[in-house]
């Protein structure tokens, strides 16, 4: 069962064409890993389904809601939002504003969840990332895989379709690293649809259903991790995997 179709997206920064008419469908459930080198337009992938950059073409499909992406029409986009949580590399947490606060922010002011609402489901998915005790705690005072962690309890706790993670460990000291992959995992266990940009092979064999190589705008190689990593089609896979074995 398809949850989104991704048609034709296209997207240049002047004549710096970045993706080049990429064609995506998501499977409900799916995890689909984006790999490739740097520079390669990962990023721009995930932040043009999320409209945070302006595609210069494209379709995006979730059933029957259909956003073409050279719309400007505020609601449209909105609709779109409502359906896709974003976590990015640096957290990205408000500042001034609690754990709990953090996480109820989105569900009120986006939603339109009534306060206590917002809270008991805050707390529940606080809950579900291990951050309950440091409810009250300002993102200054965590870790950076505790800002982490409450960065995608936030996410979570909107309950999109489609989860889009960027890079979620690289901004991390090595030892922060596993507590995040775990929350990563639990969440694709619990049936959560993800996109993931990461460079953690051994973690993308273990969580993907689905890995793709991307590069210079194109999807060059999309198959099971296994297909990916143990058997790549082009030289250039071959030629960006050896770099991390
Ligand atoms: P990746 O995430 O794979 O490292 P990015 O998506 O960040 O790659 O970048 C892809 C290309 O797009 C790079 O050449 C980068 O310089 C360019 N790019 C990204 N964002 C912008 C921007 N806001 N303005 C101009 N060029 C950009
Ligand atoms: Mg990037």
């Amino acid at each position: 069962m398809s949850l989104v179709k991704i048609t034709g997206l296209s997207k240049k920064f002047r004549d710096n064409v970045v993706l080049d008419s990429i064609d995506l469908d998501v499977k409900k459930g799916d995890v689909i890993a984006v790999i490739g080198p740097s520079g390669t337009g990962k990023s721009t992938l995930l932040r043009c389904i999320d409209m945070l950059e302006k595609p210069n073409k494209g379709l995006i499909e979730f059933g029957d809601f259909r956003f073409d992406v050279t719309s400007r029409n505020k609601k449209d986009i909105v609709a779109l939002r409502q359906r896709v949580g974003m976590v990015f590399q640096t957290f990205n947490l408000f500042k001034q504003k609690t754990v709990l606060e953090n996480v109820m922010e989105g569900l009120i002011v986006v939603k339109k969840v009534p306060k206590a609402e917002a809270e008991a489901k805050a707390l529940q998915y606080l809950g579900k990332v291990g951050m309950l005790d440091r409810q009250q705690y300002y993102p200054r005072q965590l870790s950076g895989g505790q800002q982490q962690r409450v960065a995608i309890a936030r996410a979570l706790a909107m309950e999109p379709e489609l989860l889009l993670l960027d890079e979620p460990t690289s901004a991390l000291d090595p030892e922060l690293v596993g507590e995040v992959l775990d929350t990563i995992l639990k969440a694709a266990e619990a049936g959560n649809t993800m996109i993931l940009v990461s460079h953690e092979m051994s973690f993308v064999r273990k969580v993907a259903s689905r890995v793709i190589f991307l590069e210079n705008g194109h999807i060059l190689e999309d198959g099971t991790p296994r297909q990916v990593f143990e058997n790549p089609q082009h030289s250039r896979t071959k030629e960006f995997l050896h770099k991390f074995y």
